[in-house]
């Protein structure tokens, strides 16, 4: 018993370090100065899918998993009562949203055949709902409205962590799935969603280990994400790559983080 800890024990550091090893390497050859201001701030919350082609308002920080909340395993009444607890100022659903097709499938199993309007219309009416229970203003975001194409995920990367950097032309375009108020099981399976969007007929194809899809952790992550996701990593034969984005002190305290 105590053999096969240690084994695993140190198979877990191993990995714990490759994955410290990884962490290191910084993202594209930018620091944070000369990045510059390039992180979401502002009081407000907004919450939003983690689509590549949303953009939080300026002023507002973002709140991003998949469908705004629509996947997550919790319960309706805890996840108000979190929301409301954290002052969200707006929820808001999106056009063709890959995360409401398919909570709308695991919602409805034996409906065939579901137009793009049921599913719209399924992930307004659920942001709407949500943000009537919260006391929080609701928006549609339309297509013209996202900066990517409605039927192309154009990211090369997936934003994990509390914060997001704004649009900035040294950084890749991605997905964004914030820590601060999800559950790590719900994190996890957002960033797996995410990669299959990015990697699948939708996206840009298949990554490589030439070409790897990053996974850009902003700043720290807690201990038990940061586990999960070397795990993940390291079952991905290297088509899903790590890199860090420091986030400066100042930035991260206007930032509230
Ligand atoms: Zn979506």
């Amino acid at each position: 018993m105590s053999f096969t800890h240690e084994t695993e024990g140190s198979e877990m550091e191993r990995e714990a370090s490759r994955f410290s090893e990884q962490q290191k390497k910084p993202l594209l050859a930018f620091t944070p100065e000369e990045l510059g201001p390039v992180f979401e701030q502002g009081p407000k919350i907004c919450v939003a899918c983690m689509d590549d082609g949303i953009d939080i308002p300026e002023g507002m920080k973002g709140d991003r998993n998949a469908g705004s909340y629509i996947m997550a395993g919790e319960d309706r009444a805890t996840l108000v009562s979190k929301l409301r607890k954290r002052g969200v100022s707006e929820i808001t659903a999106h056009a063709n949203c890959g995360a409401a097709g398919i909570a709308y499938r695991r919602d409805h199993p034996n409906e065939h055949d579901v137009s793009q309007e049921t599913i719209d219309r399924y992930a307004a009416t659920w942001s709407k709902e949500l943000a009537a229970d919260v006391g929080a203003e609701y928006r549609f975001i339309s297509p013209e409205k996202m900066s990517r194409p409605p039927e192309l995920h154009d990211a090369s990367a997936i934003y994990v962590g509390d914060i997001k950097p704004l649009k900035n032309r040294e950084l890749p375009k991605g997905f964004v799935v914030s820590t601060e108020s999800a559950a790590v099981a719900d994190i996890l399976n957002d960033i797996r969603l995410a990669v299959d969007i990015a990697s699948g007929s939708h996206g840009l194809g298949e990554f490589t280990a030439d070409n790897p899809l990053k996974i850009i952790a902003v700043g720290e992550l807690d201990r038990t994400t940061q586990e999960q996701l070397e795990k993940y990593i390291a079952a991905q034969e290297g088509r899903v790559e790590l890199s860090l984005l420091p986030v400066p002190e100042q930035e991260a305290e206007l930032a509230g983080v």
